[in-house]
C-alpha cells in the first residue's frame, strides 16, 4: 500500500516536472519576484495578479531540480483563486508538514501530499518549499530576491 502510494505520489511529480503547469513570464504582473536555493541551485521567478486580496493567476518561470519545479508547478496551479490569508494558511501547513514536524493536516492540502515525502531528506525540503517562501514573499511586496540560505 504505501509503495504505492509512493509511486503514485512519484508520477504526479514527474509529470508537473515534465510538463510544468503555468510556465510562462506574466506580462504585466502585479507581482514579480526571484528566489534562489544555492544548496541545490534552483532559481525561479513568481508572477501574480492580484484582484483586491485575491490572487487571480499565479506562474512561475525558472531552473531547478524536479521537486522544486513540480512544487512551483503545484502550488501556481493550487493558489490560484485563494484568497493571501488562505494562500499563507496553506503554505503553513505544508511547511509543518514537509519540516516533518505535523502531519496531522495531510488530508487539508490537496495535491501537495505528493512533496510530502521530503521530510526523509532534509537538503530537498527547501527545494520544495522554495517557491512557497518566494510566494509570500512575493504577497508581502518584497522586491529583494528570496534565497533560502
Ligand atoms: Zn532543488
Amino acid at each position: 500500500m504505501m509503495d504505492d502510494l509512493r509511486e503514485l505520489y512519484q508520477e504526479v511529480i514527474f509529470d508537473h516536472n515534465r510538463n510544468p503547469r503555468n510556465f510562462y513570464a506574466m506580462e504585466n504582473a502585479d507581482r514579480q519576484i526571484d528566489g534562489f536555493n544555492p544548496l541545490c541551485g534552483d532559481k525561479l521567478t513568481v508572477y501574480l495578479k492580484l484582484d483586491g486580496d485575491k490572487i487571480a493567476e499565479a506562474s512561475f518561470q525558472g531552473e531547478g531540480c524536479a521537486i522544486s519545479t513540480a512544487s512551483a508547478s503545484l502550488m501556481t496551479d493550487m493558489v490560484k483563486g485563494l484568497t493571501e490569508a488562505e494562500a499563507h494558511t496553506l503554505f503553513e501547513q505544508f511547511h509543518k508538514i514537509a519540516m516533518g514536524e505535523d502531519d496531522s493536516q495531510l488530508d487539508q492540502i490537496g495535491k501537495l501530499a505528493v512533496l510530502a515525502g521530503v521530510k526523509e531528506y532534509p537538503a530537498r525540503v527547501k527545494c520544495a518549499t522554495l517557491p512557497w517562501h518566494t510566494l509570500e514573499a512575493a504577497l508581502a511586496g518584497n522586491k529583494e530576491a528570496v534565497t533560502t540560505e
